[in-house]
């Protein structure tokens, strides 16, 4: 992007409905003790092989943990999110967050992307337009230019990072061990919130279980096989796949 694009929130509460919405580790656990529903999205690839976007590789990374999957090993991605098939539950009759002075970080950050590699388009998001032609500058060129949202952005990244190895042994503990490739689609689970919370209390260690990676595309599947990867293109029960 060229330019400098301007924005300020109009307060219209689109954004609070029709989206699950990204939670660190710590809020996730608020969530649940709130008694909100979590959906689980699982994403992985292979270091430099198949689902990397290589130009991402530093980002994708980072965010990432490996796991055994048959013979070999792939790096799983995991979103815990607040499950919002609507409304959000948190908010009010007035299009207003019941929950405003401790709502998630990425709620926080709406629009700003969080991946450094996607740019801000307003097209892609649902602010309608007068939000784009007021308040202060928002974005020069790349440059996001307020510090407070910058902060945000990278103690969202940070906390992708520092939470993944716990996530990972959470999906485990919870049998939640098949994977999307990254760029292919996501797999969803919907974990029963009882035994979700008492694994969230528990905090189990990585024991190392086999990762299975759900694809349908034939020519892919053989390319994973070949690579003594576990795979399934079988009707999910569990889970849903969700493809792109
Ligand atoms: S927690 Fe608040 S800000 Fe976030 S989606 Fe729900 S209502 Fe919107
Ligand atoms: S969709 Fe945009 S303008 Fe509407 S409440 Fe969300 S951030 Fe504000």
């Amino acid at each position: 992007m060229t330019g400098s694009l301007r924005f300020a929130c109009t307060g219209c509460g689109k954004c609070c409905t029709g989206h699950h919405v990204p939670l660190t580790l710590a809020e996730t656990r608020r969530w649940a003790a709130d008694a909100g529903q979590v959906i689980v999205l699982l994403e992985a690839f292979v270091t430099d092989g198949p689902g990397m976007p290589q130009e991402q590789r530093e980002h994708v990374m980072r965010r990432s943990h490996p796991v055994r999957c048959g013979e070999g090993e792939i790096r799983v991605a995991v979103t815990f999110a607040a499950f919002n098939p609507g409304r959000c539950r948190n908010l009010d009759d007035n299009d207003r967050c019941t929950i405003y002075d401790q709502r998630p970080l990425v709620c926080r950050i709406y629009p700003v992307e969080i991946n450094p590699h996607i740019p801000l388009r307003p097209g892609s998001k649902d602010c309608p337009p007068q939000a784009w032609q007021q308040g202060p500058v928002l974005i020069h060129g790349t440059q996001l230019i307020d510090t407070e949202l910058e902060t945000l952005v990278q103690a969202s990244r940070q906390a992708d990072r520092d939470d993944i190895a716990a996530k990972v042994a959470l999906c485990q503990a919870l049998g939640m061990t098949t994977s999307a490739l990254k760029g292919n689609g996501f797999t969803a689970y919907l974990p029963d919130m009882g035994a979700f919370a008492a694994a969230l209390a528990q905090m189990p260690e990585d024991a190392g279980a086999q990762w299975t990676l759900h694809v349908e595309d034939e020519a892919l599947l053989a390319n994973l096989r070949q690579q003594g990867l576990r795979t399934t293109h079988e009707s999910p029960v569990y889970y849903a796949f969700i493809g792109f």
